[in-house]
């Protein structure tokens, strides 16, 4: 099921509820446990699915509603809310500014899209003037210096790495510093991944982050993973302060619930999609504008 087939099956159930003569508890029941197939079986967790019907039993109350309220829109924006609540953990997440430098790292499992989003966020940010820079701190994977070097060529974004150097902690640190010296408003730290969450790379992340001390760290994810989506971001946060998310691959036939479940064990919001290879296929992420779309 791709995210365009959840938000037709709740938009069904939200209309069969519509349909009713009287909305009553078996009707709600219905209607949610309508609601709570789609999002299973678009690989969100379990436990977040019962949260959000028990919420949105306790918040709409049938029997305390007096007559003449509006049932319908009361629980259709019960439900709204909380599918809000499950992309946005409530609080605000570092968000870097023009003219104070910041360093942005960017954490992952190899082939999740992180070299690719590096250098589609460099981008994003250059195009509105900003002077931004690229390090790539990933001398784990042959190779992986070349492709952003290739990446940063393409979009014109100065970047640092190097060749003979396999200290990813020393790099970033090198790397960082040049650019700080050359007034640079984000520089952007790419590090390396592995196939499996393994403990040598929460290490490297560790030390990569206590070296350069990053403003944000961002997890990235594909967007496929499914429901192993929470354990993995559960495991980057418990090494490195994850502060946002991003979710790549929005393009393919993903189910997209994983990136309710990252939300919910890193507890940092989505800040932008990847929709494809292509530079400019990146999207900023917005909770509202997001579940209006997906809810036509
Ligand atoms: P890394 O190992 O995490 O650095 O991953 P890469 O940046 O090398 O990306 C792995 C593959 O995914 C590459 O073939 C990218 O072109 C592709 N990729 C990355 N982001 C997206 C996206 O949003 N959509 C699609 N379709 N492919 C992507």
């Amino acid at each position: 099921m791709v995210l365009a087939e959840l938000g037709g099956s709740i938009t069904r159930a939200l209309q069969q509820m519509n349909n009713a003569i009287v909305v009553d508890e078996k009707v709600l029941g219905e209607c949610l446990n309508e609601i709570a197939r789609a999002l299973l079986h678009a690989d969100v967790r379990f436990d977040l699915v019962r949260h959000l019907q028990t919420n949105v039993k306790n918040l709409v109350n049938l029997n305390h509603l007096a007559a003449g309220h509006n049932k319908r829109k009361i629980i259709q924006n019960a439900i709204f809310d909380e599918l809000c609540k499950l992309l946005d953990p409530g609080k605000p997440t570092f968000t870097p500014e023009l003219g104070k430098p910041s360093v942005v790292m960017f954490v992952g499992l190899q082939g999740a899209g992180k070299t690719t989003t590096c250098t589609k966020y460099a981008h994003y940010h250059r195009k509105m003037g900003w002077k931004t820079a690229l390090v790539c701190a990933d001398t784990f994977r042959a190779g992986a210096f070349d492709q952003l070097k290739l990446n940063a060529t393409k979009a014109k974004i100065p970047f640092y790495g190097s060749y003979v150097d396999s200290d990813p902690v020393k790099v970033a640190v090198e790397g960082v510093k040049r650019f700080k010296k050359e007034n640079c408003d984000l520089i952007i730290v790419d590090t390396s991944g592995r196939h499996k969450q393994e403990a040598a790379l929460f290490e490297e992340m560790r030390q990569v982050s206590e070296a350069t001390k990053p403003d944000l760290i961002i997890f990235v994810m594909d967007s496929s993973i499914g429901q192993s989506a929470f354990d993995q971001a559960e495991a980057f946060k418990q090494s490195v302060s994850v502060g946002a998310v991003i979710v790549t691959k929005m393009d393919g036939h993903a189910k997209g619930g994983g990136a309710l479940s990252a939300v919910a064990a890193t507890k940092s919001p989505v800040i932008f999609l990847g929709t494809g290879e292509h530079m400019n296929e990146f999207e900023p992420f917005d909770v509202k504008s997001f579940l209006n779309r997906l809810l036509g």
